[in-house]
């Protein structure tokens, strides 16, 4: 029997060993120079002028919930077709979350639907927007920003997926995924089946100055420190009104929560994880296209292949789905062959937990018939040739006999 074919697999090197060792035996196990260095690596990546490196994908979204002031009662416009983790950071904050439904070609947020969902609300009803660059698939945040400003809503790109992904803008140019140019946030995650592999990490990128520092004070307990920012008297920072007449410096260790923040800090060895992998992602990015088209190539002709991915422009694939009949006949079969074929995703609104605000079958047609047909192959860099042979082999002999 073959070793298990995972729909994803992580790649650890030598060289990544060595630098989380090293980093380990430094002075610093968090809140260390590892970390600058990935975010402002990581920025460069994105072509954004901030990013915020945070302990994992669904803490970035909450940061980025929190720091656009996402309040009870507030609607936000999502897809269903994602990680749960993009629609739950409205619900973190007593936001609510309104599933619209996916372009069945692209399996993207259709912004048809979307902008049919803002012109039949009184203006204001809505106050952003979740798109995701589904399976690695970057949205068209061009189009996204002009309806988004037309109505006064702010957009929290999800780009988990799609690190290193871009769209052609209407001018022809590539705008890469979380490049803080159309979105006001764009997060990322380094769990090990994302492009780049920290363990647990995440990353939000931004250009806007003033939500990178709320972002800083949010990642850890809402603790700023900096004598120009304090609101308490120096006074009473020194501890002394009589000892302290005529100082006019706070104190060494003075520091202040202002805000209601949390820990989701990233750790310096994770980080040196990161940046370590992140040398490589335009590697793998260009193995995973390569993939993506012999996948293409194998299956166009076949009937029973009723969509899939294809060879698009600027995907990062993070995901190769194809679209059948007998979908569980399929991954049943595959599993038998140690192919361990995924499923993406369970539609959102669908989920008990979204039952319960009102969301059933029907509500949203193409997600759910896409649901029934979709299966992921696998996709990763250091999949081999022979491997992806042998997993369209075994597709194509499930249908053919
Ligand atoms: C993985 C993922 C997340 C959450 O990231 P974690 O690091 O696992 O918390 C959010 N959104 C999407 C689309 C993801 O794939």
């Amino acid at each position: 029997m073959r070793e298990i074919i995972p729909y994803g697999r992580q790649d650890i090197t030598e060289e990544d060993i060595n630098i989380v060792v090293e980093t380990l035996k430094s002075d610093y196990l968090t809140q260390g120079p590892r970390i600058a260095e990935f975010e402002e690596a990581f920025a460069e990546y994105c072509g954004s002028k901030y990013a915020v490196a945070v302990s994992n994908g669904t803490a970035a979204l909450h940061l980025c919930a929190l720091s656009l002031d996402v309040q009870k009662g507030d609607k936000v416009i999502t897809t269903p077709i994602t990680f749960a983790a993009s629609a739950n950071c409205v619900r973190y904050c007593g936001g609510e979350v309104v599933f619209a439904d996916i372009d069945p070609d692209s399996y993207l947020l259709d912004i048809n639907k979307v902008r049919e969902l803002l012109e039949n609300a009184p203006k204001g009803t809505y106050k952003g927007i979740i798109p995701v660059d589904f399976a690695g698939r970057a949205v068209n945040l061009e189009a996204f920003r002009k309806l988004a400003d037309e109505h006064g809503l702010w957009i929290i790109e999800d780009s988990c997926h799609a690190p290193g992904g871009y769209f052609e803008d209407s001018k022809g140019n590539k705008q890469i995924c979380g490049n803080g140019k159309f979105a006001e946030l764009s997060i990322f995650s380094f769990h090990p089946v994302k492009h780049i592999a920290s363990g647990e990490g995440g990353m939000i990128t931004t250009d806007d100055e003033e939500l990178y520092e709320k972002l800083l004070q949010l990642r850890t307990h809402g603790i700023v420190k900096g004598d120009e920012k304090y609101q308490n008297s120096i006074e009473f920072a020194t501890g002394s009104s009589v000892m302290s007449k005529g100082v006019e410096t706070y104190p060494n260790w003075y520091m202040e929560m202002q805000d209601l923040g949390y820990n989701y800090r990233i750790t310096d060895f994770q980080a040196a994880l990161g940046s370590s992998q992140l040398k490589r992602a335009d590697d793998g990015l260009e193995r995973r296209r390569e993939l993506a088209s012999q996948y293409y190539k194998a299956f166009q002709d076949k009937g029973y292949i009723k969509g899939q991915s294809g060879v698009v422009e600027g995907h990062a694939y993070h995901l190769y789905i194809i679209e059948v009949e007998d979908r569980m006949g399929l991954y049943n079969f595959l599993r038998e062959q140690n192919i361990f074929a995924q499923i993406h995703y369970i539609p959102c609104h669908l989920m008990p937990y979204y039952r319960q605000f009102g969301w059933k079958e029907g509500d949203l047609p193409n997600s759910e018939e896409y649901y029934m047909h979709c299966i992921s192959l696998p996709m990763f860099p250091t999949l081999t040739n022979e491997e992806q042979s042998f997993v369209i082999e075994k597709v194509n002999s499930f249908y053919e006999g």
